[in-house]
């Protein structure tokens, strides 16, 4: 070898720095999966000058690849909303709205009803992070003005509340806050953002738990703030870079896969979870079914007013005649139905609650148990239903 002519580079240089390059001109459906943590710059004043706020490019891997990019932009479609942000878990979307507009010595109102863990979260923040936090009953509607304080800065709703299932006053709520300034967040994961056009009834920010249907396969755990503000979306958007919310690409891919099924899979469990409500309804040991298409659920009315159609989640109080030992041996003789939580998925699921210590005011006599129907052929979940009935007497 002369001194001249360049050595070889080794093995590992040249499997690093392969020349192949698979042709452009690829077309497909799938949404292409785009892994990264380091994206690459042409030079660095293109680095100086990309940003990552915009979206008209990409910068490292936590703030996104075309792959996630994608996702957002069809959950905002979805909510007819302009910007959208994932989060590792619906949880997590929830911590992202309350620290990108919540700090010491402000005050939220959160529903009573609220789904458990974010009041959980909430009352760290009380104790910990020095945020009033009141709760309010849900189906307060335009009553809610009386309790917004100088300091209040959100206002989270729930529609309906994910286990007792009360349907609030959602435009009156807003109504009121915006005539105080106040924003006011959804938790809209039971609609799916099929059933409830939230930011036409007045919302300011939704939040997802993509978990549920949009996933469907109860397989992925992941979140969405939408937004049609750009002012409100610059605030999540620093929330999110500072909390270090990635989300795994894989994982956004199997959300994207499942999004062009989800209204026929939310109509067909709409379908069978209605059929349900109404048989259990009319059975002797079932007091009072929680579902918002039914007469007996509190909020109802609004539900009618304001909704499209029905998640299929509901809940039922047995008759206050039955213990709790009885109704686990309900839970606990059910066949198909599944004992565990979250819902969404193909495969139906039921839980029983403590509602005495899930709420400030739990008036209803009789155990709440929640059902989720999955994509089951209706009459093998009622036949099964009816078994487990059986075991009551
Ligand atoms: C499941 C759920 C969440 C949280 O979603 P995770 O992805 O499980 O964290 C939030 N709100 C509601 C109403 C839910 O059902």
């Amino acid at each position: 070898m002369s001194e001249n002519t360049k050595p070889d580079p080794g093995f590992n240089t040249r499997i690093i720095h392969s020349e192949y390059a698979a042709p452009d001109g690829f077309a497909a459906f799938p949404v292409g999966i785009h892994h990264a943590s380091t994206v690459l710059f042409d030079n660095v004043a293109a680095m100086r000058e990309r940003s990552w706020q915009d979206k008209s490019g990409y910068t490292y891997g936590l703030h996104g690849t075309p792959t996630s990019f994608t996702l957002e932009g069809r959950l905002a479609e979805i909510e007819h909303g302009e910007h959208c942000l994932l989060t590792p878990s619906g949880l997590a979307a929830i911590t992202l709205v309350n620290m990108a507009f919540l700090q010491s010595g402000d005050h939220v109102l959160i529903p009573d009803n609220v789904y458990g863990p974010s009041r959980d979260q909430a009352d760290w923040l009380a104790r910990s992070f020095g945020v009033k936090v009141s709760y309010y009953h849900p189906l307060i509607g335009a009553g809610i003005a009386e309790l917004i304080e100088e300091n209040t800065r959100l206002i989270w709703v729930e529609a309906p509340g994910s286990v007792s299932m009360e349907v609030p006053d959602v435009p009156a709520i807003c109504a009121a806050a915006h005539a105080r300034g106040v924003l006011v967040a959804l938790d809209n994961t039971w609609s799916a953002g099929i059933a409830f056009a939230a930011f036409e009834h007045g919302v300011d920010i939704i939040m997802q738990a993509l978990t549920k249907y949009q996933s469907g396969g109860s397989d992925v755990l992941m979140g969405a703030v939408i937004t049609r503000d750009v002012a409100l979306n610059t605030r999540l958007q620093m929330a999110h870079m500072r909390l270090g919310f990635g989300v795994g690409m894989d994982d956004v891919y199997l959300v994207l896969r499942n999004l062009p099924t989800m209204q026929i899979r939310f109509n067909a469990h709409d379908q069978s979870a209605r059929k349900i409500a109404a048989w259990l309804a009319n059975r002797p040991e079932i007091s009072k079914v929680l579902h918002p298409a039914l007469p007996a659920c509190p909020g109802h009315d609004i539900w009618q007013r304001d909704f499209t159609g029905a998640a299929g989640l509901f809940s039922v109080l047995f008759d206050a005649k039955y213990g709790e030992e009885q109704t686990d041996r309900f839970v606990d003789s059910l066949k198909l139905f599944k004992l565990g939580y979250s819902w969404g998925g193909a495969h139906s699921l039921c839980v029983p609650y403590r509602m005495q210590y899930m709420r400030s005011n739990w008036a209803e006599s009789g155990i709440l148990v929640r059902f989720n129907i999955g994509l089951e052929d209706t009459q093998d979940l009622i036949v099964d239903i009816e078994q487990a009935l059986a075991t009551l007497s």
